[in-house]
Formats: structure tokens, C-alpha cells, sequence
């Protein structure tokens, strides 16, 4: 088995510190209304990852907030910055899943490129481009898990 290798995430201010093991499952551009308040911008980027590939210290400054439940995510600020840090998607009877901004890696021009748009109904605005794009609750739930067991499967 071949070894993946390991990066260090941090938030912008770079207090919060997270390592990383192996590239994300997927990346994919959110609208959703609390992507965009939590990311006071018109969108998310965000890449996701098994909780088994991410590893936050115990001794974490980071204020998680729970948002919608089910499926509830803990979206969390770094408290020295107050930006977005990092975020766990909880699913019942199954393994964390973990969202990075795609900002917050090392070097953000070499993860892939994102997948799609998921709440397209909800954007700020038109986007330039030719991904996939899902509008509303469901489509958009479905198309990530879709999109994320097809990129588990290919690791
Ligand atoms: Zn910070
Ligand atoms: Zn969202």
C-alpha cells in the first residue's frame, strides 16, 4: 500500500493547524445561504475528506457552531481570526465527514479542480463556467453523496 502524503491545513491566521493525509475525495462550490453567511462570500469552496484523513489537535482554538440538523454540520471559526477553520458533516451511523476550505490547504492551485455547484438556486450571482450545477435541497444532497462515494471509490 502506498503512502499518501501528509500536508498541514491551517486557517488564515494560521492559530488553527490541522494535518491532512491524501488529497480530497471531492471539491465542490456551494451557495447555500449558510455557506454564505459562515463564508461572508458569495460562495464556499470546499474540499472534503474522510474524518480517518484529517487530524485536528485536541487542544484546538476552534468554535464550532452546529447548523441545520439532520444531517447537522459543526462549522468551525478559528477563534483567533474568526474566519472559517474547518467543518464536520455529521451523518448518522457513519464516519465524520470533513470540509476544508479550499483555502485553507498549503498550496490551493494544486488540489483538483471543483466538481460542481451544489444550491445554485440560492447564488448571488451567475457563474462563468460549465460545471454541473444542482439546485435545491435534495439534487444538491444527492449529487454530493454521489460525487463523494465515486471519489472514495477511486482512492
Ligand atoms: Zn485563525
Ligand atoms: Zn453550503
Amino acid at each position: 500500500m502506498q503512502s499518501e502524503p501528509v500536508t498541514q491545513g491551517q486557517c488564515p491566521c494560521g492559530e488553527t493547524r490541522f494535518t491532512l493525509r491524501g488529497g480530497p475525495v471531492l471539491r465542490f462550490l456551494c451557495h447555500c445561504t449558510i455557506c454564505q453567511a459562515f463564508n461572508n462570500s458569495a460562495q464556499a469552496d470546499i474540499c472534503v475528506y474522510t474524518n480517518g484523513q484529517v487530524r485536528l489537535p485536541d487542544d484546538h482554538p476552534v468554535d464550532f457552531q452546529t447548523y441545520r440538523r439532520p444531517p447537522a454540520v459543526d462549522r468551525g471559526k478559528c477563534r483567533a481570526c474568526g474566519q472559517p477553520a474547518i467543518e464536520y458533516f455529521r451523518l448518522p451511523l457513519l464516519p465524520d465527514i470533513v470540509f476544508v476550505p479550499s483555502a485553507n490547504h498549503p498550496d490551493p492551485a494544486a488540489l483538483p479542480a471543483p466538481a460542481m455547484r451544489m444550491f445554485y438556486n440560492s447564488r448571488v450571482a451567475d457563474a462563468e463556467d460549465d460545471l454541473p450545477r444542482h439546485e435545491g435541497y435534495w439534487p444538491s444532497q444527492l449529487a454530493f453523496l454521489r460525487g463523494y462515494l465515486a471519489g472514495l471509490i477511486r482512492r
